[in-house]
């Protein structure tokens, strides 16, 4: 179970399986570091590590436990690349910029694998590729599209025919697919516990039940509050996307949270699991509200979709998820269901993550609009380089401006109405 989360996303397969976690005791002493991290999630840990790695001196103050957030929630699918498709990376941002960051984006993947070899992270890492489902024409044409344009910057890229799909993926419901051998798939907490212990080992403090109620300024210094501490550093980094909250005065408004949920079944028969997934692939289809779907190292199923805000409606996403399970996989009809859980994940109005320099040595690094395994890793190493003072035209991705989103007081409304407007748009195809 997920400590001190609401019941109706709490019963998660992830915790449920998780490797022992080192004791992270409480922040309850007056200490010093050179950059202070706010969330324990892949962002700051990945942060963290980096920065311990060149000499710094670094804390990390979570309210909870490391991957607590949807680090320790999510699909673990290792998706490389930015939602949208580099060519309009490079329209919006220039040619340089855009160049950057759709390198950073694109080894995002390789980041993630080889943090995991390096520190030895038991995660049940697979880097077998990141298998897009087409599920329509359009959807198929849109995967063609991306596809060429990562050829274009060197990415190699595998299309996959109908049947090509199917065997991958023991369902015969996808018209196509797309392998990004980038990719692959992880037991997401497990990663991020391990990133944590890679961290401590290499110098790192992490205190968790600890969190930030409020930075103050002395100078050039910070000075960070939590119930029992106090933490005086000239680096802050403020890495809670989906969980922040109103300690930095806007940054919540930049993003929206968005809650994703998941189930899964008890371990399958040998028989069963031998249709489903047999390259241990874990798909994510085109639908604008889309499914993703994989099995974990025990051969349970696992199915994603997009969650809601109240119980009742979460419980209603949840039971839909099981329903799109046996539309696809008509022989898990029968099979017990153990774990339903979720999370929130931080969406832009732009689609793109978002780098903010905050002013007085603060910066945060947000907004993965539900495709953070990699993207929030090496957002991780690029904060560690703007903390150790890498000028902004030398990052892999660009500063921007803290805008919040209009009226995002009604968001919980504005998110509920688009998903039944793209539900409507799936249904009918579009
Ligand atoms: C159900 C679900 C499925 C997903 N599936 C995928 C997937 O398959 N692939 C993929 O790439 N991405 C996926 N995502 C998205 C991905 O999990 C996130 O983008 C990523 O984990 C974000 O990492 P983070 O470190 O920035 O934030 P988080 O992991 O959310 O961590 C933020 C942390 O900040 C802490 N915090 C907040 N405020 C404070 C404070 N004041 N003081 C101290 N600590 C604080 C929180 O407790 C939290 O632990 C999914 C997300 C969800 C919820």
């Amino acid at each position: 179970m997920i400590q001190n989360e609401a019941p109706v996303i709490a019963n998660s397969l992830w915790s449920a399986t998780a490797n022992l976690a080192s004791a992270c005791p409480a922040l309850t002493d007056e200490v010093e570091a050179d950059v202070a991290i706010i969330g324990a999630g892949f962002t700051g840990l990945s942060a963290a590590l980096h920065l311990v790695q060149v000499g710094q001196k670094v804390v990390v103050l979570e309210a909870e436990t490391p991957g607590w957030g949807a680090s320790g929630r999510n699909g673990g699918q290792v998706n490389p690349g930015l939602i949208e498709n580099p060519d309009h990376a490079i329209s919006k941002f220039g040619l340089q910029m855009g160049l950057r960051m759709i390198a950073m984006s694109g080894n995002a993947g390789k980041l993630v694998f080889d943090l995991i070899s390096r520190n030895d992270i038991q995660c049940d890492a697979h880097n077998v590729g990141w298998l897009r489902a087409a599920h329509n024409t359009a959807g198929m044409l849109n995967l063609e599209k991306k596809a060429r344009q990562w050829e274009a910057h060197g990415a190699p890229m595998q299309r996959l025919n109908a049947s090509e799909a199917a065997q991958l993926m023991g369902t015969e419901a996808y018209i196509g697919g797309l392998l990004d051998p980038r990719g692959g798939n992880i037991h997401p907490l497990n990663y991020a516990l391990g990133l944590a212990d890679a961290a401590v080992a290499a110098g790192a403090q992490i205190y968790g039940q600890s969190k930030v109620q409020a930075i103050t300024s002395d100078g050039p210094l910070n000075l960070l509050t939590t119930a029992h501490g106090k933490l005086r550093t000239r680096k802050v980094l403020v890495c809670t996307n989906g969980y922040t909250g109103d300690l930095i005065p806007g940054l919540r408004q930049t993003v929206v949270p968005i809650r994703s949920v998941q189930v899964a079944t008890a371990p399958l028969s040998d028989n069963l699991r031998a249709t489903i997934l047999p390259g241990l692939h874990a798909p994510s289809d085109t639908r604008r509200l889309l499914s993703y779907f994989r099995t974990d190292a025990a051969g349970r199923f696992i199915m994603g979709a997009r969650g809601a805000y109240k119980p009742g409606a979460t419980r209603a996403r949840l039971a839909q998820a099981r329903a799109v399970t046996t539309q696809l996989f008509p022989q898990l009809a029968d099979v017990q269901w153990d774990y339903e859980w979720g999370g929130y994940i931080a969406a832009t109005a732009d689609h793109y993550p978002h780098l903010h320099d905050l002013g007085n040595g603060i910066a945060a690094g947000l907004g993965y609009n539900g495709r953070g395994v990699g993207m929030a890793t090496a957002m991780g190493k690029v904060l560690a380089d703007w903390a150790i003072g890498v000028p902004k035209e030398d990052l892999d991705f660009p500063v921007s401006k803290m805008r919040g989103i209009p009226f995002h007081n009604l968001h919980r409304l504005g998110v509920e109405a688009t998903v039944a407007r793209y539900k409507l748009m799936d249904r009918l195809g579009l």
